[in-house]
């Protein structure tokens, strides 16, 4: 999926576009009701690249699709709905200090300007090396695609240079962060708690703070699910569910670094 950002409407659906289709087929032909689990994966993925404006509309597509569901949810009374998380990623922090003493201060202007992904506009920049680099750099990049103009002859020197795709990321990001004044801890994962929601049915079980395993118990208990007759139907009947059977040469080293992901 493209992120959200950068999504042409004309070729891909959206997150939420999905979920309501999903949510339709599911109701229509199953008649023993149904497990759906919808994933906000990328908010993941722009927060490993410290990208706030791909993030935040990562997000907001989220919490568009959390509205389809609670939709469906009203007209579908016995249903329920959660929303959580296996982790937070980045340590994003409304904050960054920049000078001595901190000032209290950021700026969501610098982040509705952004119109592309800094992956996307890394990508043009590893493919682009026409001799107008430095004004396709000035223009496409910077301008159209950050909503930046303040931008340093230091700033052109680096991105002219043939980097790596991360590299380019880094930088494009770390650009509107630093003048959004926000801040990551870590293009890794956090150890922060992270937020659960739940809406419908007999939810008071889950309110409050859990360990992540009390969600799954939720579940099996709201299904009424034999979870050790459900794992051994998986280990019999379907070699597919092995992922040891899966030929690994078929894998390119983008889907092996998202597994490291998650
Ligand atoms: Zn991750």
């Amino acid at each position: 999926m493209s992120y959200e950002i950068d999504r042409d409407q004309n070729v891909e659906p959206s997150l939420k576009e999905m979920a309501g289709k999903a949510l339709e087929i599911l109701e229509s032909h199953s008649d023993k009701g149904f497990f759906l689990m919808i994933e906000g994966s990328r908010i993941d993925m722009a927060a490993h690249e410290n990208d706030p404006g791909t993030h935040v509309h990562e997000i907001l597509e989220y919490h568009e699709t959390v509205a389809v569901v609670r939709k469906f949810i009203d007209k579908h009374p016995g249903t329920v709905m959660i929303s959580v998380s296996d982790h937070e990623t980045g340590g994003l922090s409304l904050a960054l200090q920049k000078i001595p003493n901190p000032i209290y201060r950021w700026y969501p202007d610098v982040i509705s300007r952004i119109k592309n992904s800094s992956y996307i506009l890394a990508q043009r920049l590893k493919s682009y090396w026409d001799d107008d680099r430095t004004s396709f750099i000035n223009k496409t990049i910077l301008n159209d695609g950050l909503g930046i103009n303040d931008f340093t002859q230091d700033d052109l020197t680096y991105l002219n240079q043939n980097l790596t795709s991360q590299e380019y990321i880094y930088y494009l990001a770390n650009m509107t962060s630093w003048r959004a004044e926000l801040g990551w801890a870590t293009h890794g994962h956090s150890g922060v708690d992270v937020n659960l929601y739940a809406y419908g049915m007999n939810i008071e079980a889950i309110r409050g703070n859990h360990e992540n395993t009390e969600i799954g118990e939720f579940i099996k208990n709201y299904l009424n699910l034999d979870l050790d007759s459900i794992t051994l139907e998986l280990n019999s009947n379907n070699d597919s569910f092995h992922l040891s059977n899966v030929n690994i040469s078929n894998y390119n080293a983008d889907h092996l670094e998202h597994y490291h992901h998650l």
